[in-house]
Parts: structure tokens; C-alpha cells; sequence
């Protein structure tokens, strides 16, 4: 097991090539407000980001606040975000979240990671996305499916639950870096790094990258 000082040397190699290949990645999730961006990551969980974009139009000029989402009529809902997948779960989910929003928070997303997964349909990740994206306050990692796979492969952590992942990551990078870090995995990961067949051969990470796990 090699010791933190090594494990965060490493860290901070794959961040350099990172931010050089990726410096402008950002989240590819289309949002306007807090709210916006916290529904459409809702929306995004099995989901690709170009069909939430696709949904998240239709859906905000319908119910534009926290307000109107509270109110919406469920099967409307249901239709509207039908594509996405799971539709039934996510309506009641975005429904419940936003009524909570109304009730005690004046309509407005909480800058609080510990409210924030209390919300009805919004866990760590979630929390995590819009704290960092929204709010620019880096509150922890991002740990998508991607953010997972290419940590492992990349040696930056051996556990497959995105909490202890998030864990490893948090402890070998510098906070300034986390939200950025995450984006850039994502980038990184749906370009050349995919889950089924990642494309090494055309990676620029070799030399940094162990590439666990890969055949
Ligand atoms: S070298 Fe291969 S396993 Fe490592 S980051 Fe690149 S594509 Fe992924």
C-alpha cells in the first residue's frame, strides 16, 4: 500500500494532465438557476445529459419556480419527463424536493449539504453537483459512474461505493481542485476512457495511468 505522500503525488500528476487536456470542462447539464440545475441532475440519474437538456426545456418553461414544480399536476409531470426514464420515481421525487423547498426554505436551494440530502430524491452526489456547479462552494467530490470506473483504473482508490471513493478522492486532493476534478474525470471518461472498451491507445494519460483492471 503505498503511503499518502505517494498516493497524493499521483493524485496531483493525473490532476496536471487533466486540467491540461480538459481546461475548460465544465457540467454538461443545461441549468439557469440552483433549482434548475438540481432538477435536471434528478432527471440525469440513467439518463443521458443531451435528452435531460431535451426534457429540462420543456419542463422549466412549463413550471419555471420551486413553486409551480410543487404544484404541477403529477401526471403532467410524469409526461413531461417521461424520456428520461424512471419517470414515475423522479416526478414524485422533484414534486416532494420542490414542496419541501417551498415550505421551509422559501422556495429557494439550501448552500447546505446537510439539508440538501434531506430533500426527497437528492443524495450525496446530487448535493455535491449542485453545491459545486451552482454555488462554486466545493462541498466533496462528485463521484458519478465515470468518476468511479477512471478513479479505479487510475489508481486512486480500490473501493467500488461512490461514499468511500469520494473518501480516497477527498483525501489526496486539494479542496480548490474537487469540483474541477470531477468535470474533467466525466470529460475524460466519455471520450476516451469508456466503461466497456476505453481507448488507451489513444489515451494521453499512459504514462501517469496503471490502468487497473483493463485488459
Ligand atoms: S490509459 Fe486507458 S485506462 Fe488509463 S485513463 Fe487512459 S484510457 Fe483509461
Amino acid at each position: 500500500m503505498p503511503s499518502t505522500a505517494d498516493r497524493r503525488k499521483h493524485a496531483a500528476k493525473v490532476v496536471r494532465r487533466l486540467k491540461r487536456d480538459y481546461p475548460n470542462a465544465d457540467c454538461a447539464l443545461n441549468f439557469e438557476t440552483p433549482l434548475q440545475l438540481l432538477v435536471a441532475t434528478i432527471l440525469s440519474a440513467q439518463c443521458a445529459d443531451e435528452r435531460v437538456n431535451i426534457v429540462t426545456k420543456v419542463l422549466f418553461a412549463k413550471y419555471p419556480t420551486a413553486e409551480k414544480l410543487a404544484q404541477a399536476p403529477i401526471r403532467s409531470l410524469e409526461k413531461t419527463i417521461q424520456s428520461t426514464g424512471f419517470f414515475r420515481n423522479k416526478a414524485k421525487n422533484i414534486k416532494a424536493c420542490c414542496q419541501r423547498l417551498v415550505a421551509d426554505h422559501g422556495g429557494q436551494v439550501p448552500q447546505d449539504l446537510e439539508i440538501l440530502v434531506q430533500l426527497p430524491g437528492v443524495g450525496r452526489k446530487t448535493a455535491n453537483v449542485v453545491l459545486g456547479t451552482a454555488f462554486g462552494v466545493a462541498s466533496g467530490v462528485v463521484v458519478d459512474t465515470h468518476v468511479g470506473r477512471l478513479s479505479r483504473r487510475m489508481g486512486l482508490t480500490t473501493e467500488t461505493d461512490p461514499v468511500k471513493v469520494e473518501r480516497d478522492l477527498m483525501e489526496q486532493l486539494p479542496q480548490s481542485g474537487w469540483v474541477s476534478f470531477s468535470h474533467r474525470m466525466i470529460h475524460h471518461g466519455r471520450r476516451v476512457c469508456k466503461a466497456r472498451r476505453p481507448e488507451c491507445d489513444q489515451c494521453q494519460m499512459t504514462d501517469v495511468c496503471p490502468r487497473v483492471g483493463v485488459a
